[in-house]
């Protein structure tokens, strides 16, 4: 999950006044205003998702067709199905599985109807209900799901939001860890492979500029899953291989402490030369 801007108050053209008009129908229990609204804002998500889905960050068509997703679900927050800081782009299965689940830490917290105060996701209404899904337009997933090298995701430091988020929109199903093990499992091959030809090319390496041009590309393609543009690449953890080098990659390469040592300082380089000056 990647963190995503959104401005709450500023929804696409007409939507306020549409779920206004349509909004006593809508409560009535008429579901047509939710879908022409779905249709109103669908672009608009995408846009801002760069089509990636909103919980397990797949790009929509990867797993199915892209959804307009509820974080409050309409069966618990029918008031919020217009609203635009309730609306998410998700994948077809992340939406499926989250289905109707909106759990609290405290149930009696639950908001369970419209009231005068704000409805914005931020406000503090809301925010005080104390939900345990994580909303990527309010909170920043690493601080509650971390991989690990062998690619399998877990909650962070026991959190509680991470677990249920995890349990909830099933992000350690298995098409995923699939899809985990292969971003990591194809750097890897890729610095083990540079590192058998630095080993090959030991004594011609005389400057840290002929080390940095063995591993170069790899360690571009490696920066390169940190960026959301990057179709199909899963940036949160893209950034933690970035961040965590040593135990994604080095920890894991066959051979002597020399060889590690050579990767370490070709890595080294290439931050500083490229992202960390
Ligand atoms: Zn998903």
């Amino acid at each position: 999950m990647r963190s995503i801007k959104k401005d709450f108050l500023s929804p696409p053209p007409g939507l306020v006044k549409f779920a206004a008009k349509h909004m006593d129908k809508m409560l009535d229990g008429d579901d047509n205003p939710i879908k022409s609204c779905k249709s109103k804002v669908r672009k608009h998500l995408e846009t801002h998702y760069l089509k990636r889905c909103a919980y397990c960050e797949s790009t929509i068509g990867t797993t199915g067709f892209s959804r307009v997703d509820h974080f409050r679900p309409i069966a618990k927050y029918r008031w919020l199905a217009m609203e635009w800081s309730n609306l998410l782009l998700s994948c077809e299965k992340c939406n499926e599985y989250k289905s109707d689940s909106f759990p609290l830490r405290v149930e009696k917290k639950r908001v369970i109807n419209p009231g005068k105060e704000s409805h914005l996701a931020d406000s503090p209404h809301m925010m005080d209900e104390g939900a345990l899904l994580l909303n990527p337009e309010l909170d920043d997933a690493s601080e509650h799901i971390t991989f690990s090298p062998d690619g399998s995701i877990k909650e962070r430091n026991g959190s509680e939001k991470g677990r249920t988020t995890i349990d909830i929109c099933k992000l350690d199903r298995d098409e995923l860890t699939e899809r985990y093990k292969k971003q990591i499992g194809g750097i890897l091959y890729d610095i083990k492979d540079k590192t058998i030809i630095a080993a090959t090319f030991y004594t011609a390496i005389k400057t840290d500029e002929d080390l940095l041009l063995i591993f170069i590309g790899t360690f571009q393609a490696l920066a390169g899953l940190k960026n959301p543009g990057n179709k199909y690449v899963y940036t949160q953890l893209g950034t933690q291989m970035y961040e965590e080098f040593e135990d994604f990659f080095v920890r894991k390469l066959p051979g002597n402490e020399d060889m590690r040592f050579l990767v370490r300082r070709a890595f080294e380089l290439f931050r500083q030369r490229y992202f960390d000056s």
